[in-house]
């Protein structure tokens, strides 16, 4: 965004308006804390703002301040359509491109007509609205939120609950303060959250220590079908619909499972496939260390996209048939992942 962009924001930001705080499908702490925070510092701007989320957000984020007064666009969608088509501004947070909303969203949001201003620290952000804020060094969208009050001179409206949801952002979209994009300013603006009364021992244990007993259950399953793929530093887990029933799948439960596979020593390519019946898709996560970029990977075979080192992908092929393809590609990649990452 050019200073002059910043400016006219600003000036659209000094009086009241009708505002849509928009996180991408499928909502992460990131995402949500994000959204979150943007509406309780617009609210104490004076805007009328309304969160719409594609669709519901787990469990482990429940807790966060106001997040139940949010509009799901999938089950409120004649409200949530009303909110989209009364606004005057459309915020759009920790997400690139408009498909990542989902088809149906997707074709109301192209419909509004005024402007958008998107926040998001992924790769290769959609030329979309000339809001952009986007920096891809960023370790979450919330550090950004935390950067734009900044930068529209408003630190003074900074408190407690908006320290809480930008904290559990940067807290989960970190794993907890250890990937490479956590940099000093990271931890500058945590201590600052901290001050301002975001209680960290708190906020860890909601989104940590709250596991169900079926998700830990899911986790041994999970462990149980790790593959290792010594010759390109691989590992990658399956999950069938099946074994997730069994386990009575929550949403958000298999969040951070693919982490489990990154942590072998000697791997630096992991990978989780989770098969979908209903939506008759495989949900891929994929996760690296050092250059080699998942990004680029998931983008060119698998319909997705996301940062370096943590990517989402999908497929419409069986669950064996979308592993199968992810094994036969491995050859291609093995120079790439053996200079990837030295210990
Ligand atoms: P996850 O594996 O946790 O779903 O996603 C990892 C990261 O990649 C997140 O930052 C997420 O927003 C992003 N991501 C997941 N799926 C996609 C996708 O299909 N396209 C793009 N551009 N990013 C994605
Ligand atoms: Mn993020």
């Amino acid at each position: 965004m050019t200073n002059t962009d910043l400016e006219d924001l600003k000036k659209i930001l000094s009086t009241p308006k009708n505002i849509v705080i928009v996180p991408h499908k499928n909502p992460d702490g990131d995402a949500m804390g994000a959204s979150l925070a943007m509406k309780l510092f617009l609210d104490k701007k004076n805007h009328r703002t309304t969160i719409v989320t594609p669709n519901d957000y787990p469990e482990f984020l429940k807790w966060l301040p106001n997040s139940h007064k949010s509009y799901k666009f999938d089950l409120q969608n004649r409200q949530s359509k009303r909110a989209i088509n009364n606004a005057d501004l459309i915020f759009l947070l920790d997400f690139n491109a408009l498909h990542r909303v989902g088809d149906d969203m997707e074709k109301t949001l192209e419909k509004f007509e005024g402007d958008f201003v998107m926040i998001d620290h992924h790769q290769q952000p959609d030329d979309l609205t000339r809001f952009i804020y986007s920096d891809t060094e960023m370790c979450s969208t919330c550090q950004m939120v935390y950067h734009f009050i900044e930068m529209m001179g408003d630190k003074n409206l900074l408190d407690k609950d908006i320290a809480t949801c930008i904290y559990t952002g940067i807290m989960t979209d970190t794993g907890s303060f250890r990937f490479r994009s956590t940099t000093s300013t990271t931890h500058r603006v945590v201590a600052d959250l901290i001050d301002l009364g975001a209680d960290n021992a708190r906020i860890h244990n909601n989104v940590y220590d709250t596991n169900s007993y079926n998700r830990l259950q899911l986790l041994g399953v999970a462990l149980n079908n790790l593959k290792v793929v010594p010759e390109f530093k691989t590992a990658y887990i399956t999950l069938s619909q099946k074994e997730l029933d069994k386990q009575s799948f929550q949403k958000g439960d298999t969040e951070g499972f693919v982490n489990y596979a990154l942590s072998l020593k000697g791997v630096i390519f992991a990978v989780i496939f989770i098969e979908d019946i209903e939506q008759g898709i495989i949900k891929m996560s994929l996760r690296s260390k050092g250059t080699f970029s998942v990004n680029e990977f998931a983008r060119a075979h698998f319909s997705g996209g996301g940062h370096t080192n943590a990517a989402g992908g999908r497929s419409t092929i069986s669950l064996q048939e979308t592993v199968d393809k992810f094994l036969n590609l491995l050859p291609n990649y093995k120079e790439e992942i053996s200079e990837s990452y030295e210990d």
